[in-house]
Formats: C-alpha cells, structure tokens, sequence
C-alpha cells in the first residue's frame, strides 16, 4: 500500500488554528516538559502532553478559551500563560439553540470544476458504478446468519474460484427482524437500511435474500413489490429456511448456494470501465479521534472532498453530534433554506433521541479523544466538521436513506464507527475514508476503506494498516494541499482495485443497524 513517511521533531513546536485563539496544541510527539522555551518565547509552566493545549496568553476565571476562532470553553480558574489548559479547567458551553441561524448566507468560493480525472469501475444498469464486484446476500434475521456464515464459506471455496470478475462473497448479517416493534414509527430506519445496502453500486443489483420464514422482517417488507425502480423485473431472490421443501441442512444450504451461482453467472460478466470522476461517492468518517485530526487529517480530507465536489463527484460526511456544534456554519453553507431546514430538521430529531436517553452530545467524547487532547465535544466538532471542506452543501439524508443527487451531502448518523459505516452503506457510498489519531484497524467487507492517520507516531507504528499519513502536515514536511490530493489520487486508484491495508488483511467490521425503535 502507500508508502508512509515520517520523522521527530526536535524543536518545540505549537499549532495555533486562528489568529483569534488563545490556545493551541503540542506537536511534539511525547509532549514537553516543564520550563520548555519556544521561538517566540512563551515558556511552559508545567508539561504538556502532545496533542494538549497551552495557554497563549493570561486567562481570567469564566474567561473564553479558544480555538478554532470557536469558544470551546470557558476558564474555570484564574490561569497563566504557558499553563495546561485540560478538561478539568474548562466549563462546556451550552449547545446552540436551533432557531435564529443563519440560512444559506455563505457564498461557496468559486472554483473551476475539476476535469480529466477518471477511475475504472463496475458500471450499473441504473447508472451508479461500483469499485468493487461483490455478490451480497441480504439476510431479513439474525437467525440465519449461521446457516449463511456456512454456505458462504462454501460458494468461496467452490464457486468463486470458476468466477475470477467477482471480488468476494459477503453475507449481510445483522442483529434485527425478530423480536423488534416492525410498526413502530422509527422502524423506518433499521428496514430501509437493509433495504438500500442491498442496492449499493457495488454488489452490481443481483440481490439474494436469505429469510428464517416466521421473522418479523419478512422479505416482502424489506422488497416491496415495485417500489424499487432500480429492481423493477430483477426482484431479489428469496431462500426461505422453513419451506417445505427443505429436508435437512444440507438442502437449505445446496438452495443457497444454487442461487449464489445464478448471480455469481451475472456478476462475472462485468468489467470494469473508465469512468469520469463524478460516478464516485466517497462516504468520509472519523474514529478514535485526538486534538491532531482537526488540524491534519481531517483538514486534508477537507481539501480531497472540495476536489472531488469540483469534479462532479458526491462525498457524505455524516456524525450528528461531531457537527451539533458548528450546526451555524452549516446552516450558513447550505446550498438554499430547504437543505438549510432539512439539516435543523436532523438536529432536532437528534437532541430529542439522545434526551430520551437521559444523555446530550457531550455524551460522545470518549477516553481517548480526552487523552488525545480533546477536552470536549465542542473542540472535537471544530475538528470534525473540517472533513466537510468548504463547498456549499446540497442535500441532507436522514439515516438509511439512499441519495438522490451528486455533490456535498449531510448523511445524518451516529458518529459511532460501525453504525456510521453501515448508514453511508445504505446511502451509496462506493469509497470510505477514515481518518483516526488514536489508530483503529476498521475496515468494511463492501467497500474499500482508507484511512488516514493524524499524527507521525501512529503512522510510524501502524506502518501497515494507515494508508495514508496525514501528521507529516504538523511535522511541516507536507501541506494540507499536499496531503489532499495523495488522498484524492489515493480515492481515484483505490476506486480502481487497488487494494487498501483493510482489504490487504481483510478487516471487515460488523454491519450494526441504527434501530432507534422499541425491541419486543
Ligand atoms: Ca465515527
């Protein structure tokens, strides 16, 4: 995979994001001691954890700390120039109400669109295009994931070998369609989500469905009949487990595996071919985030979605409570008051969820965002939200829905990893970049997943499962500009076939339903 490059810093070195900020993070890996002098002479009072932040200037109790030109939080105590400035020092401000924002006020900039890019992919006769050739079959209950599990190892080891054009076999095995509230209003979310996963680009519209018989999911409701436009006259085909004409195991599994190889027929028949890149939806995420993403990674997958908005193509960002906080920036970049209201309309869903909970966004940080120099979710927003770049934002999905359109889009999810993932999924999504400080091995089974790491040191040591390394724009050997196009050439081969670490050791992360509706 890419060649990752890094080194140590010896001089003592902070990054400020604004010349408005009164605080900025250690760059040195390791952090710094005590009594550490910088260039420009501001002197640490106590040490300083890389990724931390130092005070650059005297603040006063309930004083305004910030970063990112953003009043992250307020001094709970008088404190000095040079000091820690850690989560216990600091009061989180309120969320910002969702009335009075600022409606499609900002301009994007101008640019030229991006031409002559292309990538070879798997084009569909609905005319999306896939980066992978998979065939996928959709389960309608956990209760046959076993049995699935089992005849997927069989097609592999028997079948795909006569296919060489197919990439894989997945089974779509997940944890609903039994014993769940199937009327209840936000069942909406889970049945859609099964539903549009089967229809993504990459499994080419050659759905199998696997079904127990007595679930509450019945495949008539994951497929209502005719209501597909893009599996009008290519309804999926269904193995029913408790049929009659299953008599032992093994009957249930030769039925699986006879299906298998009528899509398997239909899928080794396509090739890949060049395609502009505007047939790529690019679905973006953060995981295991530190105080480095908003300032490396991040901003570098900022650039790449700018240039791949520029080239026609659709990039996702998603993570409502990784975005809550800077929902004004948002709304101000929404392309018109519909996409504007559409984005309130998901916060608000979203603030009422997590009430129901007895949480709120601040709920989200985790152990090692904190000791990764996050101290709350309001810092860790202003670092996520930079993902999104800068063009104007054209349409907003609520979770599990399928896009619509091309260019920047709001897919609403929780920011946990898996369920996330599996939401962009269902949306569409044909590459997944994921950008982590404290490094995890996610990756997916239907789609390439990138990652990109925020800081040297885990680059360095996680030298075969980063793909791209994002810290070399904090050790000054690169820029954002730099690392946003590596990252945006990286999306066009990898769309491609090339193969990312994930794929290289096949890291596949559990499909997890988002299923915000009672379970019986
Ligand atoms: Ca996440």
């Amino acid at each position: 995979m890419a060649s990752i490059s890094s080194t140590s810093i010896s001089t003592p070195l902070y990054i400020p994001m604004h010349e408005n900020d009164n605080v900025a993070i250690v760059v040195n890996d390791g952090g710094l001691p005590a009594g550490t002098v910088f260039a420009n002479g501001l002197t640490l009072l106590e040490a300083i954890p890389q990724g931390h932040k130092v005070a650059l200037s005297d603040l006063a109790q309930d004083d305004p700390v910030i970063r990112y030109n953003v009043t992250i939080g307020y001094a709970l105590r008088a404190l000095k120039k040079g000091s820690w400035i850690s989560e216990s020092v600091l009061r989180m401000p309120a969320a910002r109400e969702l009335v009075g924002l600022p409606i499609a006020t900002r301009k994007a900039p101008v640019v030229a669109p991006l031409e002559g890019y292309t990538f070879e992919g798997f084009r569909n006769a609905d005319g999306t295009v896939g980066t992978r050739n998979i065939l996928a079959i959709t389960t309608t209950v956990q209760c046959v994931a076993g049995v699935v599990e089992y005849a997927v190892k069989r097609i592999k080891s028997e079948l795909l070998p006569h296919y060489p054009n197919v990439d894989d076999v997945i089974g779509l095995e997940h944890t609903y369609g039994c014993g769940v509230a199937i009327d209840a209003p936000n069942a909406d979310v889970p049945i859609r989500t099964l539903r549009n996963i089967t229809l993504n680009p990459n499994f080419g519209g050659q759905a199998m469905v696997v079904s127990l018989g007595c679930e509450k999911l019945q495949p008539t409701r994951m497929f209502p009949k005719g209501s597909i436009p893009i599996l009008q006259g290519n309804e999926p085909t269904v193995v029913c487990l408790q049929d009659q004409e299953h008599v032992g195991f093994n009957s249930m599994i030769d039925s699986i595996v006879k299906t298998a190889e009528e899509k398997l027929k239909v899928l080794n028949a396509r090739r890949r071919q060049t395609c502009p890149a505007s047939d790529l939806i690019v679905g973006v995420q953060c995981g295991g985030s530190d105080a480095f993403s908003g300032v490396t990674a991040n901003p570098a997958v900022g650039f790449a979605t700018d240039l791949l908005v520029r080239a026609g193509a659709t990039v996702m960002f998603s993570e409502v409570t990784e975005v809550r906080d800077g929902i004004d920036q948002l709304t101000a970049r929404a392309a018109n008051p519909e996409v504007a209201q559409a984005m309130i309309r998901e916060m608000e869903w979203y603030d009422n969820y997590l009430t129901r909970g007895g949480v709120d966004r601040s709920a989200n940080t985790t152990p090692g965002n904190k000791k990764g120099g996050l101290s709350n979710i309001v810092e860790k927003a202003m670092g996520s939200i930079v993902k999104s770049g800068s063009s104007a934002i054209v349409g907003v999905l609520a979770p599990g829905e399928k896009l619509t359109r091309k260019g920047l889009i709001y897919a609403a999810t929780p920011a946990s990893d898996f369920i996330c993932g599996t939401l962009q999924l269902a949306a569409g999504m044909t590459v997944h970049v994921f950008t982590t400080g404290r490094g995890t091995p996610y990756g997916l089974a239907a789609v390439p997943v990138i990652k990109v790491a925020t800081r040297n040191d885990l680059a360095r040591r996680w030298h075969d499962l980063m793909d791209i390394n994002a810290g070399r724009i904090a050790s000054g050997e690169a820029t954002i500009d730099d690392v946003g196009w590596e990252l945006f050439k990286l999306i066009l081969e990898v769309a491609s076939g090339r193969e990312t670490w994930a794929e290289q050791w096949k890291l596949h992360n559990a499909l997890t339903l988002f299923n915000p509706a009672p379970v019986t």
